[in-house]
């Protein structure tokens, strides 16, 4: 079977039995430690996966590493050592469920289990995740915390890493949902990078089977969200536990899950990260890496950071030299304390003709109730012919 029909197969096959595997207990972006537990041990109390802890956060919250499978080929998978970045925890949790669970997928199952031992490290950073905070309960950015190895959580990620001496690993995260791809009204939806692990960027065989998988997933990826893949910033980043393991020789793939208009808990960005994941877990299990081409991979566009929340078009504003007609671009930002809290600023004033708004409105002929400058909190009334067009409170726009 060609390594296109694998991929054609499987991703419509996962896609449309995701339903039946899913951790559907948590559809939230935002949840704590405790809820992520339950199910995790629910899940884990099944034959196939055994439990292995490998130690506790700052605060004393358990890292458990899932083993699943007896294969020669080991594949290593972590999530949210970004405390705010959840996607792929949910992810991880539905893959659990997916070899946890019923006779439907047998065949598939059975061949996983054979050819790899998965092992899975859901929720690196718990006490930045309790806080919905990208940092540890310290302040520190754990992927700034490779080489260091200054927190606890760092040193567990890199134990853990020594010890299975994975062949493959899958970092991952989430990024802006601002980022686009091409042209800016395309919002990124997964980025992909094989990272570099030197300043020059040079491809040895371990990054050439990284960037090959990456090129799997891609096809795999493209049924459903064609045009809306990206890769990410490929600067070398010697810190980061990506470029790190790189260079220690695994294979390593770092999955971004973004945005997508209409899901704003981002449940359907989860679905693709499965989607993703268990394809590359076939393609490494039936040694179809390098039946995909770096080419492929090359040819993936760079994301660019072009949109913005709420872009209102051609609006008269008093600059402090008179009234000129300009475009405003609006960014809301959540902040968990624990309770939500949301701001927003106006983030650029002037031209922005080249980015785009996830929510855009035309507002020529109209100006702005007062004098502003960027910086300023999200909160405009739009006047037009004396009345008012429109309200922007905190980001948001009020007809
Ligand atoms: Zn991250």
């Amino acid at each position: 079977m060609s390594h296109l029909s694998i991929v054609d197969e499987l991703s419509n096959f996962i896609y449309r039995e995701f339903h039946s595997f899913r951790a559907s207990e948590i559809s939230r972006r935002c949840f704590s430690f405790e809820q992520f537990s339950e199910i995790f041990l629910k899940i884990s109390n099944h034959d196939a996966l055994r439990i292995i802890p490998v130690g506790e956060s700052t605060e004393g919250r358990p890292l458990r590493l899932v083993k699943i499978g007896s294969g020669n080929t080991k594949v290593f998978s972590w999530s949210q050592m970004h405390g705010d970045e959840s996607t792929a925890t949910l992810a991880l949790l539905d893959i659990m469920r997916f070899f946890a669970g019923n006779t439907r997928f047998e065949t598939l199952r059975v061949e996983l289990l054979e050819k790899l031992t998965i092992y899975i490290l859901p929720m690196v950073n718990p006490d930045g995740a309790e806080r919905f905070s990208r940092e540890n309960i310290n302040g520190i950015d754990l992927n700034r915390d490779a080489l260091n190895l200054a927190e606890i959580e760092s040193k567990i990620l890199q134990k853990t890493f020594e010890v299975i001496k994975p062949d493959f690993v899958f970092n991952l995260h989430d990024q802006d949902p601002r980022y686009s791809i091409g042209i800016a009204n395309r919002q990124a939806a997964i980025s992909f990078l094989a990272p570099p692990f030197n300043e020059t960027r040079e491809i040895n065989a371990n990054r050439s089977r990284a960037m090959k998988l990456i090129a799997g997933m891609k096809l795999t990826l493209e049924h459903f969200i064609p045009e809306h893949i990206g890769k990410y910033s490929d600067e070398y980043e010697a810190t980061a536990f990506g470029d790190r393991f790189q260079e220690l020789g695994a294979a390593t793939i770092l999955i971004e899950s973004g945005g997508w208009r209409g899901d704003p808990e981002k449940q359907f960005v989860r679905q693709l990260n499965v989607i993703a994941i268990l394809s590359a877990f076939v393609i490494i299990a039936r040694n179809a890496v390098e039946s995909f081409s770096a080419d492929d991979y090359n040819s993936i566009p760079f994301i660019e950071k072009k949109l913005f929340d709420l872009l209102l078009r051609k609006v008269g504003v008093n600059l402090g030299d008179g009234i000129k007609d300009v475009d405003i671009g609006i960014n809301c930002y959540e902040k968990h304390l624990p309770i939500l809290e949301l701001s927003a600023n106006i983030e650029a004033i002037g031209d922005l003709s080249g980015y785009s708004g996830l929510e855009e409105l035309d507002c020529t002929g109209c100006h702005a109730d007062r004098m502003l400058e960027k910086g300023d909190a999200a909160n405009i009334v739009i006047m037009k012919n004396g009345g008012v067009f429109a309200i922007i409170e905190n980001g948001r726009l009020k007809m």
